[in-house]
């Protein structure tokens, strides 16, 4: 059920220069629609003559918006410069300057969990406007480049949440984030992609989410280089950390038809990290449920503390390769992921 229309047109009278966009999604739990937001009156200013000698500057250009369940995801051609400010207490303004939108923006994506109502607009020549409208239940967090700097995230939270950067508690623990593979072992390789590109993306996306949380974060690797795997645990023992949690992309060698998600680990302190992380992988995603295994792999077996290897899809299969490597599709990933965690650690 999607509780959503989308239209679009000229809603303000600046002519040709005006590409206006509505999105519209009702919060989960909303009990009525937000009201429409008042146009903003705009007034056409004149335009300053431009310099003989400047240089031109670099303009971005806005490809796609998505909205996922933790916001909306703009995507860019190059990393955009952001500004943005409040217009009143429940409108939200970022505007992306040196910026314009692409004639064929890409239709969005709205899933049922998404948080707000979003307006798009090329406000003038070089600046792109984006007008978000939050339910009085919701609040807009900072937007952030996600590891690609092309993506800017605009989180929308729960205010029922507590601020995720208020919470203290959190700051004391450390997760080691491991990106399977990497540098000259390429891990499994189909269509042109890489296992170790994969894993370093989704880390990354998911060293995010938890670094806006307050958790503290390591990494095994955060660029293309081979780390082996007594390295990789020997990282835990030194940066003290308390969980360990590995991500690699599955292969089947004989088919391609396998997909979906399968969970390891070794010991049994690591068991309830397992289940907890398989049951929001699998809620979040609805891939199958290729199910927790009990497994002597090197990471999750040398660990001394509870440690996971999570095959968050299959390489081999073709629809979930594309998935895979789709930006939004990856942070379902990591959010369930960072879900999980927080379930696991006692945190809401
Ligand atoms: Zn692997």
């Amino acid at each position: 059920m999607k509780n959503w229309f989308g239209s679009q047109g000229n809603y303000w009278s600046l002519g040709a220069a005006i590409f206006a966009l509505w999105l519209w999604a009702l919060p989960v739990g909303a009990e009525e629609p937000m009201p429409m937001p008042t146009p903003i009156p705009t007034v056409e200013a004149p335009q300053p003559a431009p310099e003989p000698q400047a240089e031109p500057q670099p303009v971005s250009a806005v490809l796609s918006v998505e909205a996922v369940s933790s916001g909306f995801i703009f995507t860019f051609d190059r990393p955009p410069q952001l500004a943005t400010g409040w217009d009143n207490p429940n409108l939200f303004r970022l505007a992306f300057v040196a910026t314009r939108l692409a004639p064929d923006l890409a239709a969005p994506v709205l899933d049922d969990g998404a948080p707000a109502r979003l307006q798009l607009q090329q406000s003038d020549e070089r600046t792109v406007v984006a007008l978000v409208q939050v339910a009085p239940q919701m609040r807009i967090g900072d937007p952030q480049p996600l590891a690609d700097p092309r993506h800017i995230l605009l989180p929308v939270y729960p205010k029922a949440q507590p601020d995720p950067a208020a919470n203290q508690q959190t700051g004391t623990v450390r997760i080691v984030l491991d990106a399977g593979h990497g540098g000259y072992d390429p891990g499994a390789q189909r269509g042109g992609v890489d296992e170790k590109d994969l894993t370093l993306s989704l880390i990354q996306r998911l060293d995010t989410h938890l670094r806006r949380l307050n958790y503290q974060t390591t990494l095994t690797r955060s660029d293309d280089t081979f780390i082996p795997l007594a390295g990789r645990v020997s990282i835990t023992n030194d940066s003290q950390a308390q969980l360990f949690v590995s991500i690699h992309i599955n292969c089947s060698d004989g088919s391609s038809a396998p997909y979906g998600i399968e969970t390891y680990y070794t010991t049994p302190q690591s068991a309830r990290l397992a289940y907890t992380l398989h049951r929001h992988l699998i809620a979040r995603t609805g891939k199958p449920d290729r199910r927790v295994h009990v497994r002597s792999l090197y990471v999750t077996h040398r660990n001394s503390v509870p440690a996971v290897l999570l095959e968050v899809g299959f390489i081999s299969n073709p629809a979930e390769r594309a998935q895979l490597r789709d930006p939004a599709y990856q942070e379902r990933l990591v959010e369930a992921i960072t879900s999980g965690l927080q379930e696991y650690l006692g945190q809401p």
